[in-house]
């Protein structure tokens, strides 16, 4: 098992899904794990007993042991590689006053102020004609959504701000006349997916280090803690982690938690295995945690939550409980989960948002309707949650693995 310097790397290497794919296959081919990109799967590439199908932003990699106890079923673990960004639109070369700007999209809920005045860079894939795709980065800072001064904008301190999402969040790269594809080495005939970054590495923050700032903390910290759980754990279940894409959008895609994707590998991984018929009992039987972070209690905003059920970073992950299943936790989910924590000797908070704010969604109750599993909604708690540069504790990500892989030797379920 690594250390929380893994986790910042691990952030760093992810401006994008398709980098946070890259970035989690290349630590699980480190243990022996077999990686394969979906258009190079056969169907024997299921047999294996450690293997990884990675699919443009998502992957979903298997740990199988050999005399697995089957009718104990398995640990799905669930997590999301996309993070609410600006995305370079298909012609995303303009220019104004004297100056070159990118026509950006708003990606997911972007917390738009938090993007005004950093140090950007560019990340994404590039697809060729060929069938051939590519990573492509531009890890300096190249680009800068530059505020407007106080001086031409009066009001704004007891106004707050408002920002235009055509007009306000175009970022300046250079002189006029420049060509961002060029810069990029993206070919006129190639098409491409590449967002904004902001090139600040991750960072321990506090007198002790006690937070962790970066972007994307939502939720690389739990694709982080799932691949870090299964690549370690010594379980004799079967795992299955399941890192999608699109969840900042609806997960509503060919590698969104909504579509097929997961059904289909778990399909081919009983059929290998001869076990086609005993789905059903295969699936009752095992749990899916979903892990996406929660709102951690904001000091300056104690108001924004309900006081008996508001996480506190640093004291552990949070399960997330909604009575109209907004979040998939069940009374029988939250009570296993309850007993993994205290064998994993890991404390948990419980989440259940104020009425009077209601709270987001996420995968869990989508894998849970797709495939019928128990599943339960946990995530550690964190601040500024969407914003380009979030927070959350230094000591709550290590205890998130420890409860993956508790959920995977436990006799719990
Ligand atoms: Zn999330």
């Amino acid at each position: 098992m690594v250390g929380i310097a893994d986790l910042l790397s691990y952030l760093d290497e992810s401006p994008s899904p398709f980098h946070a794919v890259g970035a989690a296959t290349r630590r699980l081919g480190a243990a022996g794990f077999a990686v394969r990109s979906d258009a190079a799967v056969d169907s024997a590439f299921f047999a294996e007993a450690r293997g990884c199908v990675t699919h443009q932003g998502a992957a979903v990699a298997w740990s199988w042991p050999q005399d697995p106890v089957i009718f104990r079923g398995a640990l799905f673990v669930g997590a999301h590689t996309d993070s609410p960004c600006l995305r370079l639109k298909p012609r995303p070369n303009a220019c104004a006053a004297g100056m070159s700007l990118l026509e950006v999209e708003i990606y997911g809920g972007v917390l738009l102020n938090s993007w005004l005045d950093r140090d950007l860079g560019l990340a994404g894939v590039v697809h060729s004609g060929d069938g051939s795709s590519r990573l492509v980065e531009v890890r300096r800072p190249v680009a800068r959504v530059p505020q407007l001064a106080i001086h031409l904008d009066r009001e704004v301190n007891e106004k707050g701000l408002v920002l235009h999402r055509q007009h306000h969040m175009r970022p300046i790269w250079g002189a006029e006349g420049g060509d961002v594809l060029a810069l990029l080495g993206i070919g006129t005939d190639e098409t491409f997916d590449v967002a904004l970054f902001d090139t600040t590495p991750a960072a321990l923050v506090g007198a002790n280090s006690e937070f962790i700032a970066s972007g994307r903390i939502d939720n690389l910290v739990s694709c982080w803690a799932a691949v870090d759980a299964i690549r370690t754990a010594a379980a004799d279940r079967p795992m299955i982690v399941c890192l999608f894409d699109h969840e900042e959008v609806g997960s509503e895609s060919t590698t969104g938690a909504a579509g097929p994707l997961l059904e289909n590998i778990v399909g081919e991984l009983l059929r290998v295995r001869g076990l086609a018929e005993a789905r059903f009992d295969f699936l009752r039987q095992s749990l899916c945690v979903s892990a996406d972070n929660a709102h951690g209690l904001h000091p300056n905003y104690p108001d924004r939550h309900d006081s008996n059920h508001a996480p506190l970073v640093n004291h552990g992950p949070a399960l997330k409980r909604n009575a109209n299943q907004r979040y998939a936790t069940s009374a029988r989910g939250a009570a296993i989960m309850r007993r993994v924590a205290t064998e994993a000797g890991v404390q948990l908070q419980n989440f259940v948002s104020n009425n009077a704010m209601p709270c987001g969604s996420t995968i869990g109750p989508i894998t849970a309707t797709r495939l019928g599993v128990e599943t339960i909604d946990i995530g550690i708690p964190q601040l500024a949650m969407h914003s380009a540069r979030e927070t959350c504790g230094s000591r709550d990500p290590l205890a998130l693995r420890d409860l993956v892989v508790a959920a995977a030797q436990t006799s719990a379920y």
